[in-house]
């Protein structure tokens, strides 16, 4: 199996968050919440967006919207480090 990236857990974050994901799906990302404090606080950052968004982005997230959040988290990741 190979190491999930930032990249692919932010793909599959949204289906992570609403539980949309398939099983065997998870344990990569459980992983690497636990190696990565980045993608840690942009999970909890995610949890804080409004339901109503959230509930667009259930089936699929739209790609500009993940383009909009990648800039965000490059933006803050800069920040922080
Ligand atoms: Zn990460």
């Amino acid at each position: 199996m190979e190491d999930m990236s930032c990249e692919r857990f932010v793909d599959l974050m949204g289906d992570y968050v609403e539980r949309v994901l398939p099983s065997d799906e998870r344990p990569p990302m459980d992983a690497h919440l636990l190696v990565c404090r980045q993608c840690r606080e942009l999970l909890a950052d995610y949890k804080r967006i409004p339901k109503v968004v959230r509930r667009v982005t259930n089936v699929t997230m739209p790609l500009n919207v993940q383009a909009r959040l990648r800039r965000l988290l490059s933006g803050a990741w800069r920040s922080r480090s």
